[in-house]
């Protein structure tokens, strides 16, 4: 089969004629037809989110499963699915309570730990291939429906864990990448107001057209000022941040009014944020993180989008071989939207 391999950090992915990978008994076979490109990817190019080398990335996978472990159970050969990509135990108490991203025994993603879906075939654990619903099948093409399992149900998440209300007012820091730009439906669906930060006039625009209330550009204006002023003073109620610089914690926690939550969700491995206890305290700020999504998170997200309530926003579809450009498209600063690779 032909894969794009990552041999060392820091090098151009390498094409690759491999043998088709063998499920083991409580795995399936997958044949993949799509997989989206994200920043998460991009960091494990780079090591600054580690792999397993050599490895095969990627874990916004649409497929079919063509093959079956002796053991596995609740998928069939011909279903098309999608994955969970958080390897998780099933059985510790945060699996068996729905909260599989904070799994005691997880070692990591696939795509991370494991081989994922730069590859026209991949295999993975029967319990982390979802089944799509045929609504979905019908409205969405399959290089639209890959990143729906962690590029929308990671902004599902924030919206829950945030518990965004209707006519509450949200603010997304990194608004027009692939991640957060699918925030914007999840806060209309809320029924909330939405502000999106990023930086330049082509992404404003993009999220002006994608439904956003009011835009700023960071680049331009003190973001917490402009939220202030839109806002009358009030202050918004959540801030999304799917930067997670210093600046963007430091200033998004300055954009929140009373009762307001702060949710982490950018990669920040770096940044350590100060702010003041006593603001914290007297308005009762309260900060939070958001690591992915639930087992169950992902098929909302699917039949969320399969009634037409989510949009994947998918802006560039490349093949397989092109996994470079498309790496460079995610890490570039003009992207909006998703990237996609095709088999
Ligand atoms: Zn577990």
């Amino acid at each position: 089969m032909r894969a794009m391999v990552l041999e060392a950090y820091d090098t151009p992915l390498k094409l690759r004629d491999l043998p088709v990978p063998r499920p083991g008994p409580r795995e399936a076979l997958v044949k993949v037809s799509a997989c989206g490109a994200g920043l998460t990817l991009h960091h494990a190019l780079r090591g600054t989110n580690p792999v397993t080398l050599p490895a095969i990335v990627g874990h916004e996978i649409f497929g079919e499963v063509v093959e079956l472990g002796s053991a596995a159970e609740g998928i069939a050969v011909g279903d098309k699915v999608t994955l969970y990509c958080i390897v998780h135990c099933g059985h510790c108490r945060f699996c068996r309570t729905g909260r599989e991203s904070v799994c005691i025994d997880s070692p990591g993603m696939i795509g991370n730990v494991r081989h994922g879906g730069y590859a026209e075939y991949m295999t993975a654990p029967d319990k982390n291939l979802l089944k799509l619903p045929p609504r979905l099948l019908e409205r969405y093409t399959p290089a639209e429906i890959a990143p729906i399992c962690d590029a929308m149900a990671t902004p599902f998440k924030v919206a829950r864990k945030s518990r965004l209300a209707p006519l509450e007012t949200c603010v997304v820091y990194g608004a027009a990448g692939g991640v957060g730009i699918h925030m914007l439906d999840v806060i209309r669906l809320a029924g909330a107001r939405i502000i999106a930060v990023d930086r330049g006039e082509a992404k404003l625009k993009a999220l002006e057209k994608l439904g956003a209330h009011e835009v700023i550009d960071a680049a331009k204006v003190d973001v917490p000022a402009e939220v202030m002023r839109l806002t009358g003073g009030l202050g918004a109620d959540v801030v999304a941040d799917y930067v997670g610089s210093r600046e963007t914690l430091e200033k998004g926690l300055a954009c929140l009014g009373k009762g307001g939550r702060l949710v982490i969700v950018g990669l920040t491995a770096n940044a350590v944020p100060s702010y003041a206890a006593g603001l914290v305290m007297r308005n009762e700020i309260e900060i939070l993180g958001s690591r992915g999504f639930t087992r169950q998170e992902v098929l909302d997200c699917l039949e969320l989008s399969a009634l037409g309530h989510l949009r994947p926003v998918v802006n560039h579809v490349l093949p397989l071989e092109q996994a470079n450009e498309a790496t460079a498209l995610v890490a570039g600063e003009g992207n909006v939207g998703r990237v996609v690779l095709t088999m």
